[in-house]
């Protein structure tokens, strides 16, 4: 049942099939490049895209502006401890400030860092400290169609052979990221995370979580792990993440705010290191780069994201959205992941090669079909690697509604029906780096110059 009721209401409006036509055309067949305006339903992201609460927006006025000894800081060490279980906070401007916070305090040049899956800015900050990202997720991470309760964890035999190779002296952080948003969302078990601390202690490492989405994670422990069957979110959330050093946590997923992060832990000596880290590429320790408002807000979100009714909803409604789905034939990656629905673009449009990019040109057909935006995941975002090619649509946090959903549904329906006629994509022009070359290329149908 949903546990919330809508106070603020924004218009959103379908475009003219002949003016999503030329909207696609001018964006390059990129949707990165539309306007927000032309967009009917957009699940291109849940980061930052959320609905906030009345008692959100009610912190946002109480918000303390100072630039040192802030009281909304003071609310946000407190959310902190009492939902997450850490003393020390360190703010930053969102997930990523955090982690160049986090990563440059702990990872040198030529040091090897395993994590399940990096995310995409968790790979370009351990790379940025000159040392290598290595994923070490379970085999049946990467298969769309393989059946499993926990898809999201660590290999522990991946992350020990990195260590054979390398030599523990140069592995001085284990990473788990939780869900496993590089793995199409999917849970971590406590059991997992246990096993992980384990190996950390073993070869004298750190062990750091990426908290982002630690309650729609903890849900699914609660649905999931047996020993957990009779657990609050709130009491999961609290033993997952005190399996950790410290936690880097980006406040626009499950911190339920528009803008912000942090890096949070129980070490003296690695708050002390981050502080002075922060100051540098962040702000003053107790603002970190955010409004004085915008802490309060997110101090009040971290709270709301481990209530039982809330994140029930939220993992239900991707449930109810991957349900539609499957029910009118799409091909979707399974189980369902917390936040976002993968559809297998590799089966949807089997007749295109990757190499015609068939995730980006199903992301096109759903704006064109129906003003839906997602995003491509697959031979076009990750050049060079053999991922599935996926496309993920993304919930935003109490956003959207049940005809919402639906129409997504009938959206890729109708563009299942008219699948032998969708034609692949090539580049038109790309920027030099590859790695992120998918916010800004501009693409066009293959055979059309
Ligand atoms: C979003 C995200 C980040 C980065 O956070 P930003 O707020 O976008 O900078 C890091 N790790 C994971 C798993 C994320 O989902």
């Amino acid at each position: 049942m949903v546990g919330y009721k809508s106070k603020v209401a924004e218009q959103i409006h379908l475009p003219s099939r002949t003016k999503r036509e030329r909207a696609l055309e001018e964006a390059g067949y990129n949707v990165f490049n539309l306007d927000s305006e032309d967009v009917f339903i957009d699940l291109l992201t849940d980061s930052g895209t959320g609905a906030m609460s009345d008692e959100q927006w009610a912190a946002l006025f109480r918000g303390d502006e100072a630039y040192a000894g802030s009281r909304s800081f003071g609310e946000l060490e407190d959310a902190v401890a009492d939902v997450m279980g850490f003393s020390h906070v360190v703010p930053a401007h969102q997930g990523r400030g955090a982690e160049n916070v986090l990563y440059g305090s702990l990872v040198e040049e030529g040091d090897v860092v395993p994590n399940n899956t990096h995310f995409d800015t968790t790979r370009a900050h351990i790379a940025n400290q000159g040392a290598d990202p290595v994923d070490c997720p379970v085999d049946d991470a990467r298969d769309p169609a393989a059946d499993g309760p926990f898809k999201g964890n660590t290999s522990l035999e991946r992350a020990r052979a990195v260590v054979e190779e390398h030599g523990p002296e140069r592995v001085p952080v284990v990473v788990q990221t939780i869900t496993n948003n590089s793995a199409a969302g999917q849970p971590v078990s406590v059991e997992n995370s246990r096993a992980v601390r384990e190996f950390a202690d073993e070869i004298g490492a750190s062990f750091v979580i990426d908290a982002c989405r630690f309650a729609e994670n903890a849900y699914f422990v609660t649905e999931r792990e047996d020993e957990f069957a009779d657990a609050s979110v709130a009491d999961v959330a609290r033993e997952q993440l005190g399996l950790a050093d410290a936690v880097v946590m980006s406040g626009k997923k499950d911190g339920l705010a528009n803008a912000g992060g942090f890096v949070a832990t129980d070490s003296d000596a690695l708050y002390e290191s981050c502080k002075q880290r922060a100051i540098l590429y962040e702000g003053f320790p107790t603002y970190g780069g955010m409004a004085g408002r915008d802490i309060a807000a997110m101090a009040v979100g971290l709270r709301e994201a481990v209530d039982e009714a809330y994140v029930a909803d939220r993992v239900g409604q991707v449930q109810e959205l991957a349900d539609a789905l499957e029910s009118v034939g799409v091909p979707i990656y399974t189980p369902a992941g917390g936040h976002a629905v993968y559809l297998d673009a590799g089966a949807f449009l089997s007749h295109l090669e990757p190499e015609a990019f068939p995730g980006q040109a199903l992301v096109c057909e759903l704006y064109r079909e129906g003003g839906v935006r997602g995003v491509e995941l697959g031979s076009f975002a990750f050049p060079d690697t053999d991922r599935p090619e996926l496309v993920r649509l993304a919930l935003p946090r109490r956003t959207y509604h049940r005809e919402h959903l639906e129409h997504v549904a009938e959206t890729a329906a109708a563009v299942l029906e008219r699948r032998e006629d969708v034609s692949g994509l090539e580049i038109e022009e790309e920027p030099e780096m590859a790695e992120i070359r998918h916010f800004t290329a501009t693409l066009e149908p293959t055979g059309s110059s």
